[in-house]
């Protein structure tokens, strides 16, 4: 068994089963979560295991809950021998105008892109200090940068943790742990699809019209980020060459925050 692991959550899908595979090839051991069918999670598992001979656990924690959130990081301790990376990933959206904005949806929007991310980091923190090294990144956004119009929740818990980000990186730059933003423009995974699909649905006009409005409104590459592309740069922030960046956000968003 290898003796580097890494724990990233929402990892069933989008960018954070890419970033495990990504950690995985370089020999991590990983500890996927989020939601989906079992058959569909054993299958990850298995095809991760067998293509890069890495042990694959899974653990279900719900990231609005922190209990679970502490199950999991207890039960990755008790599987794994040190936890090098914790990726804070899991996320969800919901677009509404303030007044239109559904009180459980803002609450379930911070407790799962915000709150999630400093429960994760206090109960792992003691366990990478006592080791002396660790990597936490936050999966932030553009959003955690600038607004939209309806997305008040998901601009909120974005913007905090990029300020949260900045607090662990200064309480723990003495310790080998350097903690990180990533923001991504858009990227192509079902949370990006179905925003797609309601414009498509309110303009009343093709998905192939609409993907290309919400690329022309904000991306001036008028590409998708790819997952590869952020899995990479996950990849080089917990190396050690970038053992002195710590508290960034760094942007890879085709250009978007440039204007
Ligand atoms: P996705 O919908 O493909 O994946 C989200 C993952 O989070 C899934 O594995 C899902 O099961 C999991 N998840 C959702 N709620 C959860 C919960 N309560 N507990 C545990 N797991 C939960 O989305 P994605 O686009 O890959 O998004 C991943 C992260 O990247 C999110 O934080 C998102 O805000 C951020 N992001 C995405 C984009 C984009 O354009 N796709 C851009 C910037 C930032």
């Amino acid at each position: 068994m290898n003796d580097k692991s890494a724990i990233i959550t929402g990892s069933t899908s989008g960018i954070g089963l890419a970033i495990a595979e990504r950690l995985a090839s370089k020999n991590y051991n990983i500890l996927l979560n989020g939601f989906g069918k079992r058959d569909h999670i054993d299958n990850i598992i298995s095809d991760i295991e067998y293509k890069y001979g890495t042990q694959v656990k899974y653990h279900n924690a719900d990231m609005s809950n922190s209990t679970e959130i502490k199950n999991m990081i207890d039960f990755a301790k008790s599987e794994f021998k040190s936890i090098d990376i914790l990726i804070n990933n899991a996320g969800i959206q919901f677009v509404a105008n303030i007044e239109e904005f559904p009180i459980e949806k803002w609450d379930s929007i911070i407790a799962t892109n915000l709150s999630s991310s400093f429960h994760t980091i206090r109960e792992i923190l003691p366990h990478m200090k006592s080791n002396n090294f660790g990597r936490i990144i936050n999966i932030a956004s553009a959003h955690g940068l600038v607004g939209s119009v309806g997305k008040s929740a998901y601009v909120a818990a974005k913007h905090g943790i990029v300020g949260l980000t900045k607090v662990v990186a200064l309480e723990n730059a003495r310790n080998n742990i350097t903690c990180n933003a990533i923001c991504p423009g858009w990227v192509k995974t079902p949370l990006v699809e179905k925003q797609i699909e309601n414009n498509a649905k309110a303009d009343n006009i093709s998905i192939d019209d609409a993907t290309i409005n919400l690329l022309m409104e904000k991306q001036p590459s008028l590409k998708f980020v790819s997952t590869e592309e952020i899995s990479e740069l996950v990849c080089f922030l917990s190396s050690d060459s970038a053992r002195s960046i710590t508290g960034s956000v760094i942007s890879i968003d085709g250009g978007w925050t440039a204007r």
